[in-house]
């Protein structure tokens, strides 16, 4: 199965995508997690596109065209793949529909997860990640007593890079969180509606636990 998964930052789109990917046994592609990776090791690609990033603006659809077509073609994906973080724009989801059809691959299902402005500014800027075992938190979810702690793993340092585990991503201020969604409502919206009139579509409110949204995902793809 084949599935491309879209929603505004913070809507739990990354925890969805777990779910989904360890039930249906896909390869999880964030083009998120992607470049972060690239900024990370200090690569070419890293270095072009860091400021890009931390700004909250995306980056430009030939780069991202030339990853994912590249991704999609590796031979670890072959058994199913579930898409996060792209397409971001219609020129993307045109490209997408183009390179599927080079490729001889389609999409079962398009997934957008929707969630008010206000309630995703409140979710975000209180939003941390362990590095170590890369699970997504609330602050609150972190021990008042040990708040460096991660609660799911219990690393306090991560021992590849020496660097704290608890973090917060960078563009996770109020100011990137608001012109991030403003690029969703704008830019992405175009790319779910190019894919709603190609493959088979469907909106889900994500506000409720992450299991209420999970069992509303599950009901959909059936
Ligand atoms: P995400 O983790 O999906 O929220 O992505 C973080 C950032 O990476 C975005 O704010 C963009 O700067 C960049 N990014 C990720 N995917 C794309 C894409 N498909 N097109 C352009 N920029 C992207």
């Amino acid at each position: 199965m084949n599935l491309v998964l879209m929603g505004p930052p913070g809507v739990g789109k990354g925890t969805q995508a777990r779910y989904l990917v360890e039930g249906r046994r896909l390869v999880h592609i964030s083009t998120g997690d992607m470049l972060r990776a690239a900024v990370a090791s200090g690569s070419e690609l890293g270095q072009k596109v860091e400021a890009v990033l931390a700004a909250g603006e995306l980056v430009s659809d030939d780069l991202m065209m030339d990853l994912v077509k590249d991704r999609l073609q590796q031979p670890d994906v072959a058994g199913g793949w579930l898409l996060d973080g792209f397409p971001r724009t219609g020129a993307q989801a045109e490209g997408l529909i183009g390179m599927l059809e080079e490729i001889g691959q389609t999409v079962d299902a398009v997934l957008v997860i929707t969630a008010p402005d206000e309630e995703i500014v409140r979710r975000l800027t209180q939003r941390v990640t362990c590095r170590v075992c890369g699970k997504i938190m609330n602050r609150k979810d972190l021990d008042p007593a040990r708040p460096g702690v991660c609660p799911a793993c219990g690393a306090e340092t991560d021992p590849v890079t020496g660097k704290a585990a608890i973090y917060q991503r960078d563009d996770d201020t109020e100011a990137t969180i608001r012109r991030r969604l403003q690029v969703f409502a704008t830019e992405t919206m175009a790319a779910a509606r190019v894919l709603q009139g190609r493959f088979p579509y469907h909106e889900i409110v994500g506000t409720g636990t992450p299991d209420e949204v999970a069992r509303k995902v599950a009901d959909v793809l059936g």
